[in-house]
């Protein structure tokens, strides 16, 4: 995938994904209001005991303090690092912020591809 515009049509064709074991937080990541930094020593050897698991790491996730999050310059920084310094067969990672009002609105959802953020349309589809 070379620019946005195939990342874009790639996203468009995504219906829904499902996440069901995320890592962290620990009491080793670095919070502060509107950032967060995981400790990646511990990141990176929960992502190779998953990874033995046949699960994959796609991406990372925290909270913040406000209705509608939006990532800080450090969410951006960390995870464009991420992307660019990990080993893997993505064409970008997911960033997930989970706000203080209801999804979807609540939710910040979005894919970095080490250069750019790409932002998702979250919606919220119940269970089944
Ligand atoms: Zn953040």
């Amino acid at each position: 995938m070379e620019n946005s515009d195939d990342m874009q049509g790639v996203l468009r064709r995504i219906k829904s994904l499902r996440f069901a074991i995320g890592t962290g937080p620990r009491a080793t990541d670095r919070r502060s209001r509107l950032s967060y930094i995981p400790d990646r020593g511990a990141e990176r050897q929960e992502i190779a005991e998953f990874f033995e698991q046949g699960l994959h790491f796609v991406g990372d996730w925290h909270s913040h303090p406000e209705r509608h999050p939006v990532p800080s310059g450090v969410d951006d920084k960390n995870i464009a690092e991420c992307v660019r310094k990990s080993d893997h067969g993505l064409n970008g990672f997911l960033l997930v912020i989970v706000g203080t009002w209801l999804p979807p609105g609540g939710w910040h959802v979005s894919v970095h591809d080490g250069t750019d953020r790409h932002r998702l349309n979250a919606q919220c589809t119940g269970r089944d």
